[in-house]
């Protein structure tokens, strides 16, 4: 199998397997009671909220552990928004914060969702002109999850140190992938998911700068200082914890192989196939995700084509649940619903190999060929 869905999640490091392992074990205490077995339990919690607060240049007593990135992306919009009148999101988040944002909708606060380029990148003046006096948060996403564009978070976040709004950027791909670093980004609230970076999944983090006020979404026993009910989860948390501190280590070197990687497997599909444009930011990308859109084969058919070859890989459009519908980020980035259609997402990650890709690059020229051939 090549797998080329590192967007979607990755493979846990073996490391990180290791490292949970114990607390499955004999390390199984409730980190909330007070006797030795629930001591151990505490200490790997709060190890792993350290290694996580370095990953991204925080504090560990901003780190609140989630079950996930969907839900440290609602425990920012509602929490962060509040009793908050207006709320700016960009066109192309994704459904966490977008559905979130919907619903705050339905509950009558008033929504701005700025569009982006063609190349999928807000600009920061749409953000400013969108900005109101009772505008109470702007969330923007650091690194589309489909095309992999950058988006100008330390600019916004600068300019938006200047006003009473808070700022939140959902940072699940960008995590562990490019430097993160929240007082460089300027930014209030941050969200991570461990199952992006190599952790497992089920396990995510809100970073919430200190004075920022949050109110939770789940009340209960008051862990996480009040803002996340519920006994941990700590096998996740530790994994998520080792994650960090391996993705601290490596991931410079990490990046500029993965890059070279993903620049052969763009240039390798421009040079050998017609009808092929890459979407997102030409350079302004996640290291390891390379898009494309394929004239007149279909997303999903290619998708089979190559999982018949032992290729997994994406199409922009097929969300968690299932349904075909056209991508929402491409169409924000000004595609037609037919240039949508035919897309198709590669994402590489710290296993994939230049053999790997050359053998895509191998199978490529002709599962498109045949996809165009049947048509459907
Ligand atoms: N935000 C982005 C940009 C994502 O790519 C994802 C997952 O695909 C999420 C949020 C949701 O994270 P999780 O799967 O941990 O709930």
């Amino acid at each position: 199998m090549i797998y080329l869905d590192h967007a979607a999640t990755t493979p846990v490091d073996p490391a990180v397997r290791e490292a949970m392992l114990p607390y499955e074990r004999e390390g199984f205490g409730n980190p909330n009671s007070l006797h030795r077995a629930g001591r151990v339990a505490r200490r790997a919690v709060e190890q792993a909220r350290a290694r996580v607060a370095d990953l991204i240049g925080a504090q560990p007593n901003e780190i609140v552990f989630t079950g996930g990135g969907t839900e440290a992306d609602n425990l920012a919009l509602f929490g962060g928004l509040g009793t908050g009148a207006h709320l700016i999101v960009s066109q192309i988040e994704h459904h966490a914060v977008l559905h979130a944002a919907r619903a705050l909708e339905r509950r009558g606060v008033a929504v701005s969702y700025v569009s982006v380029d063609r190349h999928g990148r807000v600009n920061p003046d749409e953000v400013a002109a969108a900005l109101r006096e009772d505008t109470a948060l702007v969330s923007i996403m650091a690194a589309n999850n489909e095309v992999g564009t950058l988006q100008p978070i330390r600019e916004l976040g600068n300019w938006l140190a200047g006003h009473p709004a808070r700022f939140h950027t959902d940072a699940v791909q960008a995590v562990g992938h490019v430097p993160v670093d929240v007082n460089d980004w300027d930014v209030d609230l941050l969200t991570l998911s461990a199952h992006k970076f190599h952790g497992p999944k089920g396990v995510g983090a809100l970073y919430a700068r200190t004075g920022v006020e949050l109110a939770p979404l789940l009340h209960g026993g008051g862990q996480e200082a009040g803002l996340r009910s519920g006994t941990e989860n700590v096998a996740g948390i530790v994994g998520c914890g080792e994650a960090a501190r391996l993705a601290c280590g490596r991931f410079p070197a990490d990046r500029e192989r993965i890059t070279r990687l993903r620049d052969r497997l763009i240039r390798g599909a421009l040079d050998s196939i017609d009808g092929v444009a890459l979407t997102g930011h030409p350079s302004l990308r996640l290291p390891g995700s390379a898009s494309f859109t394929f004239a007149g084969a279909p997303g999903e058919s290619l998708l089979l084509k190559l999982d018949m070859s032992g290729i997994c890989v994406s199409t922009g459009s097929a969300c968690a649940s299932g349904r075909l519908d056209p991508s929402h980020v491409l169409l924000a980035m000004g595609l037609s619903k037919a240039e949508a259609n035919g897309s198709l997402r590669f994402t590489l990650g710290r296993t994939t190999t230049a053999g790997e890709i050359d053998a895509v690059l191998g199978v490529l020229p002709d599962a498109v060929a045949h996809v165009r051939r049947l048509g459907f």
